[in-house]
């Protein structure tokens, strides 16, 4: 699935080859991905100037005209910037054409994604409204943590992956960070205490930094019709490590079950919080 910094790494591919361009039509092959592809959406975003390209949590917002258009690529969704001739793969759901004959092709074989138009304030929108702050900007930092965990008593990996919390940091980026940070995952949120905060949201800026930095080497090539993105290969320390000796300490990598998903970290190492 992708991730906050993968979809980061897509929104500054595709800036420099957007702005300024006109959209002249919209070619939707699917009824649904997500949610219902609208037909009116081939008429609300012809003629429509692409302004900006900017991201909130996963969505991608190409700011336009008279609106903008939220589109998250789900589970499985690619973009291609390629040749509007090009004949569609059997995958390829919705085609933004652009008036200088290329067009923005949304790949989704499992259809999780979506693209929808919002003539409103976009930050306004149901989808994004009450979400948590953005992890690389001011607003998050220690001192907020701090505040919005205070009396939780649910896990502390399940508090830093909530994103009315904090948006974008997935399973991985949340296991990572809090190695970083010593501290035990199912530790109550509430009981964290002020340092390790502090230390917690520096991790999670680092390792999404991190992946930043490698999607920048390996960015793909938007006018390659065939490249596939992945994970970036971001250097793991716990995550899918189980069994494996601590980078730091030696000691086996534990696993659980936290929140329904895999929970790696060190029993040695993770004590603290
Ligand atoms: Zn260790």
């Amino acid at each position: 699935m992708p991730e906050l910094p993968e979809v980061e790494t897509v929104r500054r591919g595709l800036e420099p080859l957007l702005v300024g361009r006109t959209l002249t039509s919209v070619i939707l092959r699917a009824e649904r991905l997500r949610w219902p592809l609208f037909p009116e959406l081939t008429t609300q975003l012809a003629g429509q100037k692409i302004l900006v390209v900017d991201r909130r949590a996963k969505y991608l917002l190409i700011r336009c005209t008279s609106g903008t258009v939220l589109l998250h690529l789900g589970m499985s969704g690619v973009l291609h910037l390629l040749s509007a001739t090009l004949p569609p793969q059997r995958h390829d759901h919705v085609d933004l054409v652009l008036d200088d004959g290329n067009c923005l092709r949304l790949s989704d074989p499992r259809r999780f994604g979506a693209v929808l138009w919002c003539e409103t304030d976009v930050a306004a929108h149901p989808l994004l409204c009450n979400l948590g702050p953005e992890p690389l900007s001011s607003e998050f930092d220690g001192d907020y943590l701090v505040r919005r965990a205070a009396g939780r008593k649910g896990a502390v990996k399940n508090f830093l992956m909530d994103q009315r919390i904090v948006v974008g940091v997935g399973n991985i980026y949340a296991s990572e960070a809090l190695f970083r940070a010593g501290i035990d995952p199912a530790r109550p949120a509430g009981k964290v205490g002020a340092m390790a905060y502090h230390k917690l949201a520096a991790a999670v800026c680092t390792v999404l930094e991190e992946a930043l930095a490698q999607g920048g080497t390996t960015l793909r090539d938007f006018n390659d019709a065939h490249g596939q993105p992945g994970y970036f290969a971001q250097n793991l320390q716990v995550y899918g490590r189980k069994g494996l000796p601590c980078v730091v300490c030696g000691t086996p990598i534990r696993v659980r079950r936290l929140g329904g998903r895999s929970s790696f970290d060190c029993p040695q190492c993770q004590g603290r919080g």
